[in-house]
């Protein structure tokens, strides 16, 4: 159970950087990823109390970004606006005041590097006092010994930390910064040494393809939760310049058919509500996201402003004006593909093969399309439909290769969905379950 799934109906996968990548982003979960994402309550009690805040329409997760400046400088970072300037202690304080005084459970602190904020122990003593659930992402690189007494002392509940590879040619490769691995790997075995809850977030691109499962089965051995993802979304200024960095379909499809055997098997997930009822995730509905500019979005992943605490109250924005009652009122039904689509296949999401494989993401959308959040984003089709290649494939009686070895390119890389609809197998309802299974790791 976790506190923070941000899909309705199922977790996601792609968080991106555990410093600043959403998903492979933000914590959901769909296909059986190899693990949660998020410290977890007492069993069943965040579901519960996410359908409550769901009910009430209360904010119960702020993510705040404290800064967009780092020391790394990752491929895949959706973070293309790093000199972006940062909001003071006392103003972050005042934000996180007002989010208790709404009933705001829990708080993601991410950037950016967030130790290079010299304030950054005056703020968790802040969320402390309030009383939030205090999870955190970073590179790690920067943690002493000191302050990983001092994590442990605030009671912060996770660290989420990005690792690409146990090779440091591959990671410092990826990172750009020559001793990252090393560094990265020091901060979490600080934090495990004072017994604080870590999750390694691995982000499967083109480049760590043979590296993924030695890392994966690397942080198994020592209880360390790892979690694979190999959706790698555009920038948050609206580009996808990031996408070379997908790997191949069919080496999705191997990366998933790894993880249906880590996990055992595929998972069977539930029932699917009504294409009306199904709204994508939490974003803007249990949960939002606060930059360091003060700037509002409904998800880290979802840069489609809907408020600025600069000039308003953090009670006004959540309130919400036409653009955040549009972000909250969306479901499959609505998704369409483009206007110049003959037919434009309007509720495309609620009747597609891959549904139960898929957690849909408006912020992709919206910046593959550049401003629709309902037109189904390649990126995420490739995911969904990976895995629904994968499933069906396993239970056709195939395994994944010993190694993995990565595929020629093909021109299935990335493909709108009327191409997934045309090239692969549909699989019936009752083959997989009716509910999409997608999960993204917003916080
Ligand atoms: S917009 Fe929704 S699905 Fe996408 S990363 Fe954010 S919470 Fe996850
Ligand atoms: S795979 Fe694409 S078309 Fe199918 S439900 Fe997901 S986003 Fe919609």
């Amino acid at each position: 159970m976790i506190l923070d799934s941000p899909n309705d109906a199922a977790p996601p996968d792609a968080t991106p950087s555990a410093a600043s990548s959403p998903d492979a982003t933000s914590t959901a979960a769909s296909s059986p990823d190899v693990t949660s994402t998020a410290a977890p309550l007492p069993s069943g009690l965040d579901g519960r109390l996410k359908a409550l805040y769901q009910r009430q329409r209360r904010l119960m997760n702020l993510h705040l970004d404290l800064l967009y400046a780092c020391d790394l400088d990752c491929h895949h970072c959706y973070l293309d606006e790093k000199k972006r300037p940062q909001a003071s202690t006392a103003t972050i304080i005042d934000i996180l005041e007002q989010a208790a005084e709404m009933g705001a459970l829990q708080v993601l602190f991410s950037g950016g590097e967030i130790f290079l904020r010299k304030d950054l122990f005056i703020i968790l003593e802040a969320a402390r006092r309030l009383r939030f659930h205090i999870r955190l992402k970073t590179h790690g690189g920067n943690i002493t010994g000191h302050d990983a007494r001092r994590l442990r002392e605030l009671g912060v509940a996770q660290v989420d930390f990005s690792v690409y590879a146990l090779d440091p040619a591959v990671h410092d490769g990826f990172t750009q910064k020559r001793g990252s691995l090393e560094r990265t790997l020091r901060g979490i075995d600080l934090l495990v040494a004072e017994g604080l809850r870590v999750e390694v977030k691995c982000s499967v691109t083109t480049q760590n393809l043979a590296h993924y499962r030695e890392l994966n089965e690397h942080f198994g051995k020592r209880g360390i939760p790892c979690t694979l993802s190999s959706k790698i979304r555009g920038t948050n200024s609206i580009t996808t310049n990031t996408y070379d960095l997908n790997a191949d379909f069919e080496d999705k499809v191997e990366v998933e058919l790894y993880r249906i055997a880590q996990a055992g098997g595929p998972r069977t997930p539930g029932p699917a509500p009504a294409p009306t009822e199904s709204h994508f995730c939490s974003a803007g509905r249990t949960m939002i996201y606060v930059s360091p500019d003060l700037e509002v979005y409904p998800c880290v992943a979802y840069p489609r402003p809907v408020g600025d605490l600069s000039v308003q109250s953090l009670a006004e924005v959540w309130r919400g004006d036409a653009t955040l009652a549009d972000v909250r009122a969306a479901t499959r039904a609505d998704t369409h593909l483009p206007a110049t689509s003959a037919p434009p296949m309007v509720g495309i999401c609620g009747t597609c093969p891959a549904r139960s494989h898929c957690s849909y993401c408006p912020g992709s959308a919206y910046i593959e399309s550049a401003g629709d959040a309902l037109i189904p984003p390649a990126v995420v089709c490739a995911a969904a439909f990976a895995k629904l290649e994968a499933v069906t494939r396993w239970e056709q009686g195939e395994r994944p290769a010993p190694e993995h070895v990565a595929a020629v390119k093909t021109k299935r890389g990335l493909f709108p969905i009327a191409v997934n609809l045309g090239v692969l197998r549909p699989a019936g309802p009752s083959a997989h379950g009716a509910e999409h299974a997608g999960g993204c790791s917003c916080g």
